[in-house]
C-alpha cells in the first residue's frame, strides 16, 4: 500500500452538500491530499423555505 502525502496546511475546496443523520453538512475536500471534513450546518439559523423571497419565485 502506497503512503499517502497529509499536508501540512490543508487546501480546503467545498465540494457540495450532504445530508448526515438527519442533519445538513458541507462537505470540504483538500486539493492536495484525501483528507476531507464535512461541515455541519447550525440549526438555529435554518429559515422556513416560504419565509424566503425563493418561494415566489
Ligand atoms: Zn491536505
Amino acid at each position: 500500500m502506497t503512503q499517502v502525502e497529509i499536508c501540512d496546511q490543508h487546501v480546503w475546496a467545498a465540494l457540495g452538500i450532504v445530508s448526515r443523520d438527519g442533519s445538513v453538512s458541507r462537505v470540504w475536500e483538500c486539493e492536495d491530499c484525501p483528507v476531507w471534513t464535512t461541515e455541519p450546518f447550525d440549526p438555529e439559523y435554518e429559515r422556513d423555505w416560504d419565509d424566503t423571497w425563493l418561494a415566489g419565485r
